[in-house]
């Protein structure tokens, strides 16, 4: 028996507006309250939660940017002569981005999505290292830098295996006592919201397992520690898209060319331009502005959102689409999905949640990166006690406990 487990368990996409009203974990996690989220996708928000940093600070903000001199696409420009019939196909997308992750050598999510093939050696791809792992930020250190750095054994899921398999290694973590921290972490409900949007009849049923996974760990972890501190969390949440934005076809009637006058990055919901001349500025911002679905963001707004680059590395111009509102075909996708993220933060279904049963949250614990102080918080609170207490039934002698437990073998994968 340990003294203290802090089990931090992420559920992707488990927006405030999505649970507010249910009773979603609320035996377990009865203290619940709203989260701002980061400004971008799950690649800014999950490298924001893991390192308390905003994207201007750890930069990991959109996976693809135009840099022609780093990109590690070259190999690929061949392909540019196949059928668009295949190449927009997600099966064949999906085959291709597996062989060419494993040949790049990148160790986080890698997707190629909907990126043209003629124009693929113009980019270069920003998350090469999983951020879940030790050294995985492309500036500064995350959470688990911090556990390895203060020799804090822990347990972290491995996006790679399922679901089932996350929950089972974790609770085989918590019964070894061998960790200090746990961090679970599912990602299987952002595809579902993706496919079938909210209200929908597969959603219950999701969350109804995800429970029953919440209850199955905080119960193995009252078994072996005395105190279970729990924290079930998202990074966004998920709008339905009732309206479809076909923005590259009005950018293409403009007198202007990519990759001669421009480049841009159409995501699902933002469109980043680089300019490589005045008149595509021109002509390109002029068009933006007549566009009623959006808007482009001021640089004073883009600081306040900790997304303003000084070097303008994810894009020299960045458009944002209203909540809802689906760009389509872009580069993330060639057809539609029924909801999607990466909106405004300040928009209603951005908001992400924190589900604990800890009465007391820190004030300033509003935002997604501000999770990243409760972890270290935690973690070293539960260093130091499962370290120094004696075990459970002696707790409450006055006689000196055994000697500090070393940690057994960190449980990191
Ligand atoms: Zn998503």
């Amino acid at each position: 028996m340990k003294a203290l487990l802090p089990l931090f368990i992420f559920i992707d996409a488990c927006g405030w507006e999505l649970i507010k009203e249910t009773p979603f974990a609320r035996t377990v996690a009865p203290h619940r309250q709203r989260l701002e989220s980061v400004f971008g996708y799950s690649s800014a928000c999950i490298p924001s939660i893991l390192s308390g940093a905003w994207p201007v600070e750890h930069r990991n903000w959109c996976y693809f940017v135009y840099d022609p001199g780093h990109s590690p696409f070259k190999s690929l420009r061949p392909l540019r002569w196949l059928p668009e019939a295949l190449t927009s196909r997600r099966i064949f997308r999906r085959w291709l981005s597996r062989w060419v992750k494993a040949r790049l050598g990148f160790r986080g999510y890698f997707d190629l999505y909907n990126i043209p093939f003629r124009h693929i050696s113009l980019f270069d791809f920003t998350e090469k290292k999983s951020p879940l792992r030790c050294g995985g930020m492309n500036r500064g250190p995350n959470i688990f830098d911090f556990l390895k750095l203060h020799d804090i054994p822990y347990h972290v899921s491995d996006p790679a295996s399922g679901e089932r398999e996350n929950l089972r290694q974790a609770r085989a973590a918590i019964e070894s006592e061998a960790v200090d921290f746990v961090f679970v972490y599912w990602p299987e409900l952002d595809g579902l919201l993706h496919r079938v949007g909210h209200p929908a009849p597969e959603i219950a049923p999701k969350l109804g397992g995800y429970e029953e996974g919440i209850n199955e760990l905080v119960a193995a972890a009252g078994r072996h520690y005395d105190e279970v501190r729990l924290y079930v969390f998202s990074d966004h949440g998920m709008a339905n898209c009732d309206e479809l934005l076909d923005l590259q076809q009005q950018i293409r009637a403009l007198p202007v060319r990519m990759p001669q006058d421009y480049a841009v990055v159409y995501d699902s919901t933002l469109a980043r331009f680089w300019f490589f001349n005045d008149t595509a500025r021109t002509q390109i911002t002029q068009c933006l502005r007549g566009i009623p679905q959006g808007r482009i963001l001021p640089d004073d707004e883009l600081a306040r959102l900790g997304a303003l680059f000084p070097d303008r590395y994810f894009g020299e111009l960045i458009f944002l689409v209203k909540e809802g509102v689906l760009i389509v075909p872009s580069h993330m996708g060639q057809r539609p999905i029924r909801a999607m993220h990466g909106y405004h933060p300040a928009d209603p279904q951005s908001a992400a949640v924190l589900l604990t049963n800890q009465r007391e949250i820190p004030a300033e614990v509003q935002a997604i990166p501000h999770l990243y102080q409760l972890m270290v918080r935690d973690a070293q609170v539960a260093a130091g006690r499962n370290r120094t207490a004696p075990d459970a039934g002696e707790r409450t002698s006055s006689q000196p406990g055994p000697p500090p437990r070393k940690p057994a073998l960190a449980v990191v994968r």
